[in-house]
């Protein structure tokens, strides 16, 4: 995105505060922009013949610098691609890297079977939101057409969005004709197959990967099928996965993503492939390889890959990366909060304890799982603190005892107990004083781990 600041996306506006397009005025809209919540199409006005110059001037200017693409359809399509820095802190990165794996036709139907329950199934609750894994990647192994549509079909069923990975158009065909209306990634073109891929994508619609290990080759072919009206292509600039090889993917991946953002380079400003899986083809045994799969994924989470294909579904692989996906791709611009308010955990009553934590997301799920966990009945009260932790919230402030006070008396904590006592998370331990004045409270001290409730409360509760 060329522009940095609403005032600049205001000047084409219409400015007449018309709120047309669900916000109240035109400022507002265009920090929605800004914020990707919104796109100039959505102001009507805008779409009219007198702003036509205006809206297109727009769209050029709120592009992303890398283009988005959308890969299958429905509620778990993926988006990616659409990002505008080479470093997170500048704004933040879009898209989450899509990891999709693999299976292949040559499985037996009960070890595809699980192998997709597998997929499709896997759930992760990390910070408030259960993270999923995206794509199921289907090789073809057999060199034999129908037994890829077959595949491709059971794949399908999945209802998560699909990579066909074969450098024989006749192999993609046939999968093509089982799935194109989910928009499937078709893998891949290469420079001597280039020509009847790209009639696949075009004549199925469907997003294409061109794969060269040679930049100018790649840069070469992604020019080509621009010019034939191929948009949604993805870059594969080859994952070798040992020694020099891994130095010289690393290389080449930076170097497409630095030529794309910081040398406005259009002609690679497209998403960028990485095959971790590639290490199966060097490993020795299953621990190391996985180990060895794990670690060439992680490097390019960070940096640049948008989509990755994967082989190993081993807990020990699997989360790591989701995780660290996840993080990547947390706004750095919002804390990840919670909202504010008394929560019940478990069945409380009067006789039950009332801890005090903030709505730092991080923070609350640790405080809230360590309670259900140890089956603790509880109220916890969650504090606005914009989105900080405990220690910093205190440092800046915004963790006060006239806050605590405030949020005490709004949700009606002392109608709801018979023991007129609140606990502070150890880290506030310096607002007891002050906040059993303004609130007139009995305020114990809890410890700083809340992991360590359970034996705190065995010497604490009930107070005396
Ligand atoms: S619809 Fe357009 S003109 Fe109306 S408030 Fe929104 S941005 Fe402004």
């Amino acid at each position: 995105m060329k522009v940095k600041s609403p005032l600049e996306i205001y000047k084409y506006l219409p400015k007449t505060n018309c709120a047309e397009c669900g916000y109240d005025t035109c400022m507002s809209f265009a920090a929605n922009i800004i914020d990707r919540k919104t796109k100039p199409g959505d102001c009507p006005p805008l779409t009219r013949d007198e702003f036509r110059e205006n809206l297109e001037k727009l769209n050029e200017l709120t592009a992303p610098e890398i283009r988005e693409i959308t890969i299958g359809s429905g509620d778990r399509a993926v988006k990616i691609g659409g990002d505008d820095v080479l470093f997170r802190h500048d704004l933040t990165f879009f898209n989450p890297t899509a990891l999709a794996y693999d299976v292949w036709d040559t499985m037996s139907s009960d070890e595809l079977e699980n192998r997709l329950s597998a997929i499709k199934d896997y759930r992760k609750f990390y910070v408030g939101e259960f993270i999923n894994l995206d794509m199921v990647a289907v090789r073809c192994v057999s060199g034999d057409p129908e037994k890829f549509r077959e595949t491709v079909k059971k794949a399908s069923e999945t209802g998560l969005p699909l990579i066909l990975i074969s450098f024989n158009s006749e192999i993609l065909k046939a999968g093509l004709e089982e799935v194109s209306e989910q928009r499937p990634l078709i893998y891949g073109a290469n420079e001597n197959n280039w020509r009847k891929v790209a009639e696949l994508a075009l004549d199925f619609n469907v997003p294409v990967v061109i794969h060269s290990k040679d930049l100018d080759t790649l840069q070469s072919l992604a020019v080509t099928f621009s010019e034939m009206g191929i948009n949604d292509i993805v870059l594969d600039p080859g994952t070798e996965p040992i020694g020099k090889g891994l130095q010289d993917t690393f290389r080449r991946v930076i170097q497409l993503r630095r030529s794309a953002i910081e040398g406005e380079n259009k002609k690679v400003a497209y998403p960028i492939m990485v095959v971790p899986m590639t290490a199966w083809l060097v490993g020795k045994d299953k621990l190391s390889t996985t180990y060895w799969e794990t670690i060439i994924a992680s490097v390019f989470i960070v940096k640049y890959a948008d989509i990755m294909i994967l082989h190993s579904l081993e807990p020990y692989e699997v989360m790591p990366l989701a995780i660290l996906k996840t993080n990547i791709y947390t706004d750095p611009r919002k804390p990840v909060s919670v909202e504010a308010g008394l929560r019940e955990i478990g069945k409380p009553d009067e006789n039950s304890p009332v801890f005090i934590t903030t709505n730092f997301a991080l923070t609350y799920y640790t405080v809230e799982s360590d309670l259900t966990s140890a089956g603790i009945n509880c109220y916890l009260l969650v504090i606005d603190t914009e989105g900080l932790g405990v220690e910093v919230s205190v440092a800046g402030s915004k963790l006060t005892a006239n806050v605590i006070n405030e949020a005490i008396e709004k949700e009606g904590v002392k109608d709801r107990i018979n023991h007129n006592s609140i606990v502070l998370p150890g880290l506030a331990a310096r607002l007891q004083g002050e906040l059993e004045m303004v609130s007139g409270m009995k305020v114990l001290v809890g410890p700083v781990d809340s992991g360590r409730i359970p034996g705190w409360l065995e010497e604490n509760w009930p107070p005396s």
